[in-house]
């Protein structure tokens, strides 16, 4: 029953790629659909054809077709990182981190935030794992809070509390521990309590972005779950093993300890490149190149992670800033890359998966 995995396990990232149904801005004008994308499942691979002659293949740790669920999405990306008990996980004290890279339209929002209202077999990743973190915790012990917040043009917007804007980031000199003082942290009474929040911090979101007259996927989201548990340990010399339901806890040499973890689930701006023919000025180059900047120095602290490379550079960016105690060393992380079926978005689908296979 040890809860430490090794340590070139723990820092791996797991990457996921994850192919869109078609829709109708995959069609040309003269109404031509020309697909550009071919998954094997079993070896979990893709073909990306640039044309009939010229393709490359890639392999990933897990490929999604158009037809997978919702529900398998969640199992095999964002399970191992709540509560895989083989591995480090947040329900056993290990921050971890799950993030949605993708053009705008492939379905980052879907595939993270759905709420799965009217269906809810549509349940995203954000709602599947409260509901499990809710259900594996002990009401009367523990608790699990959350906030929601915006990063866009580099400042951290509250989506929970609309007034509080330009959040600061804080890294514990001593733990290494990042801290988002004055951003609204709410303790969370059940799994509709949470629903509700993300469906007002969606609002929010929404509704900020329109008055700064942007699109919400110019803005990464980020959702943080802190959770706090009351568990037994062995006081044994090793002093790594939680409780089991079998051992006796009424035995003196299990300690009561609080296990502290946070996850975070983020639904990351929009990747493709705004600026291909030099023409944006103004307001538009000012996000591109928050964008830019946040999204580059993600890719090159993945690489770092992937590498097994002792430094990590999250000093670059405030979105890499926000990740920086939740992801490597111990925690885990999974990566899910979006994509589009069609030929007429071959650039950005390449550059998309190219940033997926070097997490990898
Ligand atoms: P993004 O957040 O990457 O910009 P969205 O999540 O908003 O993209 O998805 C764009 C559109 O495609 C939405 O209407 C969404 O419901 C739909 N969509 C995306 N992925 C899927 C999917 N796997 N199955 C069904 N619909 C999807
Ligand atoms: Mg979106």
């Amino acid at each position: 029953n040890a809860i430490f995995a090794t340590k070139a396990d723990a820092i791996r990232v797991r990457v996921a790629v994850r192919l869109r149904p078609k829709n109708k801005e995959d069609f040309t004008d003269d109404g031509d659909f020309t697909s550009c994308v071919e998954l094997q499942t079993e070896t979990k691979k893709l073909r990306l054809k640039k044309n009939n002659w010229s393709s490359e293949m890639y392999k990933f740790d897990e490929v999604f077709t158009e037809g997978s669920s919702q529900r398998r999405i969640y199992e095999a990306v964002a399970k191992p990182v709540v509560e895989a008990s083989q591995f480090l996980s947040v329900l056993e004290g290990y921050n971890g981190t799950v993030m949605a890279y993708g053009q705008t339209g492939t379905g980052k929002t879907y595939t993270m935030g759905h709420l799965g209202k009217n269906d809810p077999s549509e349940r995203g990743i954000m709602v599947r794992a409260l509901e499990d973190i809710l259900a594996s915790v002990s009401p009367s012990t523990d608790s699990v809070a959350i906030s929601y917040l915006q990063l866009y043009l580099e400042s951290l917007q509250d989506l929970l509390a609309l007034d509080k804007t330009n959040i600061p980031i804080v890294e514990d000199a001593k733990t290494g521990e990042v801290s988002l003082p004055g951003a609204a942290v709410v303790e969370l009474r059940d799994v509709s309590h949470f629903n509700e929040l993300l469906h007002f911090g969606e609002a929010n979101r929404y509704a900020s972005n329109t008055k700064l007259n942007t699109e919400s996927s110019r803005s990464h989201a980020i959702l943080v779950v802190q959770v706090h548990r009351s568990v037994k340990v062995k006081d044994e010399n090793d002093g790594t093993s939680v409780a089991t339901s079998t051992d006796d806890i009424s035995n003196s040499n299990h300690v009561p300890i609080v296990l502290k973890s946070k996850l975070l689930i983020v639904d990351l701006a929009g990747s493709e490149r705004i600026d291909k023919s030099g023409s944006v000025e103004g307001h538009l180059l000012e996000e591109a190149k928050c964008i830019n900047l946040s999204l580059t120095s993600l890719g090159k602290c993945i690489n770092a992670l992937a590498e097994n490379s002792p430094y990590i550079p999250t000093r670059d960016s405030k979105l890499t800033r926000i990740l920086r105690d939740s992801f490597g060393g111990t925690a885990r992380t999974s990566l899910i890359i979006t994509i589009g079926p069609s030929v007429r978005y071959y650039s950005e689908t390449s550059s998309t998966i190219m940033f997926g296979q070097r997490a990898m």
